[in-house]
């Protein structure tokens, strides 16, 4: 026992999520179809799918940002926890990927729940302050291209309300966030925006080593 997080091995991983994980058969389906695609990686794993829709129900959000969508499978995760009138915007700027999520979204009963908009993201957001939505979202979760972080985040802090939630992934970048060889301009994109989130007073924060790292930032 140790007053430091746990590191998981193999055994230790299948043991949890053998104990814990409850991937519905739609969310699996969908992950066994982006597995066969080379940029699989990507895509969110199931556990930190369930904790996401588990954030939804605890936090009884409504209106929810995504920025990065691929297959779709987080944005499932986090539909399936949504009440009747809640509601997705989900930005991409990939028709081929996102495509591929809209028979899940349709059988899952979702689709009527999720305004996708194709484009580069930053102009989405700009366009949602534009169009008077700051301050209306409960939930946002970023995960698209990592050089822009720190404009995904400070648009998404200005979309959601005091008190909203908004997660960011990939904010451990397999270790390479530590590893002072690797100086690429991803690994040094999410080194900045994590060290302006250490000291952003805005918010309220905590950085999860669940998938490749999750930060949580809920609005003050
Ligand atoms: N959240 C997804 C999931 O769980 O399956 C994974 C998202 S994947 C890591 C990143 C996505 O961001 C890709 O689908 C890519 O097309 C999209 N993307 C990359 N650059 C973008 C941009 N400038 N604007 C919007 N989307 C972008
Ligand atoms: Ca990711």
């Amino acid at each position: 026992m140790s007053n430091r997080t746990i590191a998981l091995d193999d055994a230790l991983y299948d043991y949890l999520t053998s104990v814990s994980l409850r991937e519905p058969d739609i969310l699996k389906r969908l992950r066994e179809e982006t597995a066969a695609m080379p940029q699989h990686s990507m895509q969110i794993s199931p556990e930190q799918g369930q904790f996401m829709g588990l954030l939804v129900e605890l936090t009884g959000a409504k209106k929810c940002l995504e920025i990065g969508t691929f297959t779709g499978y987080s944005a499932l995760s986090v539909c399936r926890k949504l009440p009747d009138d809640g509601t997705l915007v989900a930005c991409d700027i990939s028709e081929d990927f996102t495509n591929r999520a809209k028979p899940y979204w349709q059988e899952a009963g979702v689709a009527d729940k999720i305004d996708l908009r194709i484009g580069p993201a930053l102009d989405t957001l700009d366009a949602l302050i534009a169009g008077g939505e700051k301050g209306t979202f409960d939930f946002a979760f970023i995960d698209a291209d990592k050089v822009n972080y720190l404009g995904y985040f400070q648009r998404a802090l200005d979309l959601c309300r005091q008190g909203g939630l908004i997660c960011v992934d990939n904010v451990l970048w397999s270790g390479a966030v530590a590893d002072p060889t690797r100086n690429d301009d991803d690994t040094q994109a999410i080194r900045t925006f994590n060290q302006a989130m250490s000291r952003d007073a805005r918010i309220s924060l905590s950085m999860l080593p669940i998938g490749d790292g999750l930060t949580l930032a809920r609005k003050r």
